[in-house]
């Protein structure tokens, strides 16, 4: 119930108070109610994980082979299948879980918080851990976290169209509401999954997880689908055409080689591996672990990616479409100027530290009735608040609030002490649509509205001027004069604000107090730019990305920003919401590409410049932290949340968030998403070229020479080893000089380029090629034929050995990377290399595999040869180097 009592009586009921829970009895009834969460469908057990992996096809024919081979006694033959059939499994297993644990990390970083009360004091906990009788501090833009009773509303509005369906946003209250309302009615009441559109409030926590109406509602609600990228799509339908072909030639030849006498088990057993090495079974989980890696470190780079397919759009966009203050400056402002009774002052100081001095033209300034009145007003339409904490000076709030309380603390102007004096009673809130806020004090009976926001939005509202000591008639002339101000110091990169009072006869509403207003002054703060975003720019020039600026605030301070950053070049254009608005959207496509900042815009401007960029073809990535900005992160293919200043809404629409709010970190999160690619590429080339010299080997070994040049149990290690370790290596291969170099990734473009398909191709026939040539000389020499698939079986693996290293990068040289820079490849190698020893001379292995020992003679040709696969990229790659595009 709730809504049918006093606020009061639902605080005692709940045990609680306004200074909230203390921890200790947060955490007992987190004990006694459970965690504020839906119930998730059933979490998939390691069990059951490792099980799935022995559902695919080709292990199920595995294991048919295997149970084959017993049945007709060739025991040796089926204890090698199912072991690796077992080994395989177990690998897929250990990729699938490392993968797993990779999203569940992301989902625990991403999840949602709430602002509540504990111990008396406002903290941001995990909205799971949240509780009944817990006191929420509710902010435009937070998503409504547990069923909560309001205590408090200014001017709050919540937009409940996920839970009744009704879009227009409820303005709510804290009245009492008799017990037969109906819940959409319930005015004092937030439910979960809602959200705060307007305003600020707070409510007490009436009820948390499956009993809120939402977890009745919705009963059980899905886990977020794991959507698969489209990389792994084209993957799944290559490795379905690829199985198709496969099982067409497998079957053809091994009738030919029946026909021609060989016995028809070989046969069915050669058949089968041959399969199973053609087909790059495993590459759809290396693919997954590659880019659950990369997003391992993505976060390590301050970005969080919420679903995987993004990763991808990452590699690909080629605009960034960013936010500026915050993103690209530090967001720490300082007052520097002020402009009060038609003269220019300037205030001394750094940081949130209140020690500064005012000075006109270089004279320090007396007492002044119009400074104190600009200050005056900006410390009471003030939100933020300071602090002093052993010995240094804290800001909590909105900077540009911050510094407005500074710069009145400079002249001895407290806001604590004032707002005693000046007790708040109504206020409406800054919104970035309205660029202005205003509050009503009351002091000593009488009434006064203060205002502050956008110079011109702020001058629209004003009739009077405080000027030489009394409230005149603000001319024309007078308006000019600030407008020309407010130009000039804008072009100092400063971001200026413009400040209004009036004194209002009776208790109106706040809104209308914005009206007749007596203009102040203004004051310029100064936000530098954060330093490692010029190169971050500049590298995003170099990598074929453009980046453009999309601001509330003034047209000259963004347009002298994005010029010192680098966003601004010569020729670009600069647009304003109002000239946006009187584009038409033909007009506006023509012109986008050459738009580099947006100015004075509203959120929804965002979505129109979304649109016409996609429209244009270009991959966009989006910033946004407001509540309006949801619509535009969604449009946008990359929409990127901050996680510091971003609403929760923003967040949820997005798909990364940037945990430190810097524009520099979407760029390194831009450099990590193509890495991954590069590295998926460069492993599934890798893949292929294994799987292209071992199906050739074997097709003319049986063609033309009636010999199994490697036989199956071979065929099922040597496929095992290099589909194991050496792509999990690759996929860890750190990013190389030149990734941002070029140009963005085409979205559509396929798996592998025609030029690694080549590459991969060649590299394959090389390794057959030469296979074959040894297979051709030892039969001439009349070695036995154990002797020759050993050879062969050994020349294959260190061939692919070396193969691996080729692709760590498919430009440069290993040796201009370092041969050793990949540590895990290094102990990929080595681990596959011993293994293959042990096949070799370990006496079991000896009669599993049909092998027998080798001499050093016999490496003495086998290494040379297959280094030739090094050997022969390397100079491919030089020549492609020297070759001038
Ligand atoms: P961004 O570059 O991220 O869009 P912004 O701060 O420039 O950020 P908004 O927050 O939409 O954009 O602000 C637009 C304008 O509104 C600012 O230029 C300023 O003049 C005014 N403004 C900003 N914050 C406040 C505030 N707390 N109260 C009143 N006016 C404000």
């Amino acid at each position: 119930m709730y809504y049918d009592e006093a606020a009061d009586a639902v605080q005692k009921a709940l045990n609680t108070s306004e200074t909230g829970l203390s921890s200790g009895e947060a955490e007992n009834r987190l004990q006694k109610y459970g965690k504020n969460e839906l119930e998730e469908e059933e979490k998939t057990s390691v069990v059951k994980l490792f099980l799935s992996q022995f559902k695919s096809f080709l292990i199920l024919i595995l294991m048919a082979a295997a149970l084959i081979s017993a049945f007709l006694g060739e025991l040796i033959d089926a204890s090698v299948i199912l072991f690796t059939v077992i080994l395989a499994g177990v690998l897929g297993f250990v990729q699938e879980y490392r993968a797993e644990e990779s999203i569940k990390l992301l989902k625990s970083l991403t999840s949602p918080e709430a602002l509540v009360v504990r111990n008396g004091k406002e903290t941001k906990v995990p909205s799971s851990l949240l509780v009944p009788g817990d006191i929420l501090v509710l902010q435009a833009g937070d998503r409504i976290p547990a069923d909560a009773r309001l205590l408090e509303t200014i001017s709050l509005k919540i937009d409940e169209s996920s839970l009744t369906g009704e879009s227009v946003p409820v303005e709510k209250n804290t009245k009492i509401f008799p017990p037969e309302t109906p819940q959409p009615d319930r005015k004092n009441m937030a439910y979960t999954g809602t959200s705060v559109t307007y305003g600020r409030g707070k409510a007490v926590v009436t009820a948390t997880g499956m009993s809120t109406a939402f977890g009745k509602l919705a009963g059980l609600i899905g886990e977020i689908e794991r959507e698969r990228t489209p990389l792994q799509e084209k993957l799944d339908q290559f490795g379905r055409w690829l199985g198709t072909a496969t099982l067409v030639v497998v079957a053809f030849v091994a009738m030919i080689g029946i026909l021609q006498g060989f016995d028809p088990f070989e046969m069915f057993l050669w058949g089968v591996a041959l399969a199973v090495a053609a087909i790059p079974e495993a590459l759809p989980a290396v693919v997954t672990v590659g880019l659950a890696l990369g997003v391992r470190r993505m976060v390590k780079r301050h970005a969080l990616v919420r679903k995987l397919p993004s990763v991808e759009t990452l590699g690909s966009t080629n605009i960034i479409c960013t936010d500026k203050t915050g993103t690209l400056t530090q967001n720490k402002m300082t007052v520097e100027k002020l402009y009060v009774n038609g003269t220019l002052l300037s205030v001394t100081g750094r940081g949130y530290e209140p020690v500064g001095d005012f000075f006109k033209e270089g004279q320090s300034v007396p007492e002044d009735v119009h400074l104190h009145k600009l200050l005056v007003t900006g410390t009471l339409c003030n939100d933020a608040g300071l602090a002093q904490e052993d010995g240094i000076w804290n800001m909590m709030g909105d900077p540009t609030e911050g510094a407005l309380v500074v710069a009145a603390a400079k002249a001895g102007i407290w806001k604590i002490a004032l707002e005693k004096k000046h007790r708040r009673i109504g206020e409406v809130p800054f919104s970035s649509e309205r660029k202005m806020m205003t509050t009503l004090n009351t002091s000593e009976g009488r009434l006064y509205a203060y205002s502050k926001g956008a110079p011109e939005v702020i001058l629209a509202s004003c009739t009077k001027i405080f000027h030489g000591g009394q409230e005149e008639e603000l001319t024309p002339e007078m308006k000019q004069k600030i407008l020309d101000t407010v130009h000039e110091l804008a072009n100092q990169t400063l971001r200026v604000m413009g400040f209004a009072y009036r004194q209002v006869t009776e208790n109106i509403l706040p809104e209308e107090a914005e009206r007749e207003m007596v203009f102040a002054g203004l004051m310029g703060m100064r936000d530098l730019p954060r330093e490692e975003v010029k190169v971050a720019i500049a590298t995003c020039k170099s990598a074929g990305i453009r980046t453009v600026m999309i601001t509330g605030d003034h047209r000259t301070t963004a347009f002298a920003i994005a010029r010192e950053i680098g966003i601004y070049r010569e020729g670009d254009i600069v647009l304003t919401g109002v000239e946006l608005d009187a584009l038409e959207n033909k007009e506006f496509e023509d012109i986008v590409e050459k738009v580099s900042v947006y100015a004075r815009v509203y959120p929804e401007h965002k979505l129109k410049v979304v649109e016409a960029l996609k429209k244009k073809g270009y991959v966009v990535a989006m910033t946004g932290d407001g509540v309006n900005d949801a619509p535009a992160l969604k449009a946008a293919d990359m929409g990127i949340a901050m996680g510091i200043t971003g609403t929760e809404v923003s967040k949820e629409a997005s798909s990364m968030i940037l945990t430190d709010d810097n524009f520099a970190s979407i760029v390194s999160a831009v450099e990590e998403g193509r890495n991954i690619l590069k590295n998926i590429k460069n492993f599934i080339a890798y893949g292929l070229t294994c799987h292209i010299g071992v199906v050739l080997i074997v097709l003319v070994g049986v063609l033309a020479w009636q010999i199994l040049p490697v036989i199956a149990v071979q065929i099922l290690w040597i496929n095992l080893i290099t589909d194991g370790l050496p792509p999990m290596a690759l996929s860890l291969e750190a990013p190389n000089r030149g990734l941002m170099e070029q140009k963005p990734r085409k979205s559509k473009e396929g798996l592998v380029s025609r030029r690694m398909l080549i590459a991969s191709l060649g590299l394959g026939s090389l390794i057959a090629i030469q296979s074959l040539g040894v297979l051709y000389w030892a039969l001439k020499e009349g070695v036995s034929l154990p002797k020759i698939q050993t050879l062969i079986f050994t020349l294959i693996v260190i061939s692919l050995m070396f193969n691996a290293f080729n692709w760590r990068s498919d430009r440069y040289s290993v040796f201009s990377l370092g041969i050793f820079t990949n540590r895990s490849l290094i102990y990929a190698v080595l681990s596959t290399v011993l293994l293959q020893l042990a096949a070799i001379y370990v006496p079991i292995m000896q009669t599993a595999f049909r092998t027998v020992p080798l001499s050093l003679s016999d490496w003495g040709m086998i290494i040379p040869l297959a280094s030739t696969t090094l050997i022969a990229m390397e100079i491919t790659k030089y020549l492609e180097r020297k070759t001038p595009r």
